[in-house]
């Protein structure tokens, strides 16, 4: 890490982890998936990285899903020369292949080769956290409260992992895991829920907080459907959302604003989460973001961000994938 930029970034305890996670947290998702159709080269990837891990972002997030272990390859090729104690890790478990039968596996013996699958990959003996992959994903709750949970205690106390978490879309599940699992969970990771379009999670983040269950939110452009680029095919959002979002963007463009900026800027400024995650691929990504951390946004931008919340993203309003607006 480079002191003087350590100083400018801020840490947040993570729950009762005893870790304290900068503000912005590095995504590793597009080292496996991109979001964009040319995909950016190896060299922009480590370089990405490791200036993240230099400006003082201390938190990488992945995944076997990631490019079906391609995320978890790339992080281990470049994290081998970096000293361990430099950055936190969190990997995850069941979500694997795609478009195919064990897609999703929460067994518990799936978990158990899983997280030493991901070892491997990262070259690591021990991750900080590891999580449940989008719990709502799973045959019904029961299976990640009987197998999931508790085979995840079983690596914790093997010393592979140090906590562990669950991660997901609905904060409803979160909570209904939260409240009846007999493991002790240490972190959720809620995605798209802090975000321009959708702020629900601030509904919720005293709850967890009473807990003692850390916070982290990812996806602060909401995957994308908040950039000048637009999202990829896949993405779930309705087409009134992508709509939405489209027309905010589009004003931004003609005000010589990046909607972008406005929407790390709004996640970022929101209540106290330990870190929000975003994805980076790009060194140019992470410079922009880095920006958002350390400075305020113009007084033009600060216009235009009003103006599209009021005109596009009224407060009070949630626009989910499904298109429901919960007032
Ligand atoms: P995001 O909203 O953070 O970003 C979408 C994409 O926009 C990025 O991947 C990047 O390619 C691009 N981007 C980043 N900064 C930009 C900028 N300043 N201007 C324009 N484009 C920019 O979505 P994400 O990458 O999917 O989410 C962040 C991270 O959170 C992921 O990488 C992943 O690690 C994690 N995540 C986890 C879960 C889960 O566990 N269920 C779900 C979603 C995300």
């Amino acid at each position: 890490h480079d002191p003087e930029e350590v100083a400018r970034m801020c840490y947040t305890p993570l729950g009762n982890t005893g870790m304290e996670l900068s503000s912005v947290g590095f995504g590793a998702s597009p080292l496996g998936n991109p979001y964009t159709a040319e995909a950016p080269s190896d060299a922009e990837g480590q370089a990405c990285v490791l200036k993240a891990l230099k400006s003082g972002i201390n938190y990488i997030d992945t995944a076997p899903w990631y490019g079906q272990g391609k995320s978890e390859e790339k992080l281990g090729k470049i994290l081998e020369d970096i000293p361990r104690s430099s950055y936190y890790i969190g990997t995850k478990v069941g979500r694997y292949e795609k478009d195919v039968e064990g897609m999703f596996d929460f067994s518990a013996e799936r978990v158990k080769c899983s997280v030493d699958e991901s070892l491997s990959r990262l070259g690591l003996r021990c991750v900080d956290i590891i999580q449940v992959h989008d719990v709502e994903f799973a045959e019904n709750v029961e299976i990640i409260l009987n197998e999931t949970l508790p085979a995840l205690q079983k690596i914790k106390e093997a010393g592979k992992a140090r906590f562990i978490g669950i991660t997901g879309y609905p904060i409803s599940t979160l909570r209904e895991i939260v409240e009846r699992s007999t493991v002790k969970i240490d972190s959720v990771l809620s995605y798209c829920h802090l975000d321009l379009n959708d702020s629900s999670l601030l509904d919720h983040i005293a709850y967890f907080e009473q807990k003692g269950i850390g916070v982290i939110s990812a996806s602060p452009l909401s995957m994308a459907l908040l950039t000048s680029f637009g999202p990829p095919d896949w993405h779930p959002a309705s087409d009134e959302v992508k709509a939405s979002c489209r027309n905010a963007a589009q004003y931004c463009q003609d005000h010589g604003v990046d909607i972008a900026k406005l929407a790390i800027h709004f996640s970022f400024s929101q209540a106290k989460v330990a870190t929000v995650l975003v994805g980076m691929d790009r060194p140019s990504f992470l410079e922009r973001n880095l920006d958002v951390v350390h400075n305020k946004l113009s007084e033009t931008e600060e216009k235009v961000l009003q103006e599209i919340q009021k005109e596009f993203f009224p407060p009070g309003v949630s626009r989910t994938w499904e298109g429901v607006e919960v007032a």
